[in-house]
């Protein structure tokens, strides 16, 4: 018995020290690459174009394109794969789920949705909006349906959710969360019957939203994704917070703090929809300065 737990302690490091990429380099490891390294690993991901950002909405520009998106699927009930990965976990979207509209061009099919969280209760999400991190960030990742070009840097279109501490539990959530919980320590793999329209906020209430091309925010970095950002944001408790943070962080390296410290912005413009009915109230301030707002 003493040999078998001699030969777990010599494995164990290695597993941990796969060489791969991580999210922060403090972990007890020589090798893995946190975010300032990825680019030795992945050359995209020192690339002029990279998410996320940290948007300011005094620089913002209003573009009269960014029309409301025609949801499809997201009302409707589907049986979900869920899959834990190295270092997030996936729920896998039906090709029915898809998004038209918002200044898109063309459809867009759903393919899988995640999230990106802190520890201990820390903000995590990857954008921030004027130095605003917020509790956590869901992506709902999409591809485009129409044939693509050799390089199609609108390949992508990621549609991102703040989720923002709340004092009242968010029941809806907790259907994700405690999906993500069970996979990991329940193998890898599980399904559950989900509809999106459950956890996002009112479509009536999605019109207004910040708009930038960028790349994936994990690597190999591609700049291949129409970002949106929404203004509306999801509410989180506290309680439900920890529940991710602090259960995810026991499980070791790249399972907490899982997102991308903000990248230059390069001389990208953000554009912004129509409707400012739901900004963050901290933006309001920069209404009579911002272009974006001037024309509402
Ligand atoms: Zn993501």
């Amino acid at each position: 018995m003493t040999s078998i737990f001699f030969l777990a302690a010599l494995l164990w490091p290695t597993r941990l020290c796969s060489g791969d990429w991580c999210y922060h380099s403090q972990f007890p490891c020589d090798t893995c690459k946190g975010p300032d390294e990825w680019t030795s690993l992945f050359p995209t991901c020192g690339g002029q174009s990279q998410s996320p950002i940290n948007i300011v909405t005094r620089r913002v520009q209003y573009d009269p394109t960014l029309t409301p998106f025609v949801f499809e699927g997201y009302d409707t009930v589907s049986s979900i794969t869920v899959q834990k990965h190295e270092n997030n976990v996936h729920f896998v979207l039906p090709p029915e789920v898809g998004v038209q509209g918002g200044g898109l061009s063309g459809r867009y099919k759903a393919t899988q949705l995640h999230l990106h969280w802190g520890i201990d209760g820390q903000p995590g999400s990857e954008h921030r909006v004027d130095g605003e991190q917020y509790a956590m960030e869901l992506h709902i990742a999409h591809e485009k349906e129409q044939p693509k070009s050799e390089e199609d840097d609108n390949e992508h279109a990621v549609l991102a959710f703040f989720i923002e501490e709340s004092g009242e539990r968010n029941e809806a959530l907790d259907y994700l969360l405690n999906a993500m919980n069970s996979v990991l320590y329940s193998g890898n793999q599980t399904s559950i019957d989900f509809r999106l329209n459950d956890i996002i906020p009112a479509a009536s209430d999605l019109s207004g939203y910040y708009r930038y091309s960028g790349s994936r925010t994990t690597p190999s970095c591609e700049q291949n994704v129409v970002w949106t950002v929404f203004f509306r944001t999801i509410p989180v408790s506290r309680s439900q917070l920890n529940s991710v943070s602090r259960l995810w962080a026991a499980a070791g390296r790249n399972s907490s703090r899982t997102f991308r410290p903000t990248q230059r912005l390069n001389g990208r413009t953000v554009s912004c929809s129509t409707s400012a009915l739901f900004v963050p109230w901290t933006a309001l301030v920069w209404l009579s300065t911002t272009p974006c707002w001037d024309l509402l």
